[in-house]
Order: C-alpha cells, then structure tokens, then sequence
C-alpha cells in the first residue's frame, strides 16, 4: 500500500502531497485510506479524529527531499503513531518514541509495480 501511494504521488507534480493512514481493519487486515485531498503545496494536513484502528501515517515527499521533516518528526511524537514518508526513490519512518527517522528503502524506484493494497479514498471516519 505505501508503493500505491508513492505511485499515486508520482503521478502529481512533485509539490503536491499524498497522504493516507494505515488502518488495522476490523477482520484485521490492513487498509490505506487516503486523506481528502487539498490544494496546499507540501501541506497536506487532516484536522479531524483519527480513524479508529488507526495504526499510522504515510506521506509523499517530492524526490528532491526525501527525509521526514522536523514537523513530521514533531507529528509522530505528537500522536504516538510512525509517519512513514515515501519517495520515488526512498522510504523512510519516523519512531513516536525517539522521534528518530530511520530509513528503510534506498536507491531504487519502488513505484511503479503493481498493488496489491490500493489506496482507497477515505469515506466514513468512525
Ligand atoms: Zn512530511
């Protein structure tokens, strides 16, 4: 699901984020609901409640900055939930704990091969 939203990414000029939550589902499978989508650039943010199940955060960041910002770092700390950002080319995770940002996949353009776990669009909250 997160190569699914690096692909959704690279698919929009690089500016503009995607971002979804990873969700434990009910029958426990996970699921990627995308956040609705707004016109800020690099700003993507979601105001309301956090899904139930909600077991973290993933974003898009353009190729050119592929670390996790220091708002993300304060966000994950904040909620106590990883922020996983992806990237064309990387993949990286921020620990809620230590706030420290861990690197997970380099090098290699990881989008682009088929999905399993699509994204789907965020329709109900609780
Ligand atoms: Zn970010």
């Amino acid at each position: 699901m997160l190569r699914d939203l690096a692909d959704k990414a690279a698919l929009k000029p690089d500016d503009l984020e995607v971002a979804a939550f990873i969700v434990r589902e009910p029958n426990g499978d996970l699921a990627c609901r995308l956040w609705p989508p707004s016109a800020g650039r690099r700003s993507e943010h979601y105001d309301g409640p956090l899904p139930v199940g909600t077991m973290a955060i993933a974003h898009s960041h353009p190729y050119y900055a592929p670390l996790p910002s220091t708002i993300d770092v304060a966000q994950a700390k904040r909620i106590g939930l990883p922020i996983y950002v992806v990237s064309r080319w990387e993949l990286h995770v921020v620990d809620p704990i230590s706030g420290e940002r861990v690197r997970l996949l380099r090098g290699r353009n990881w989008s682009g091969i088929a999905e399993r776990h699509a994204c789907s669009p965020m329709t109900t909250l609780r």
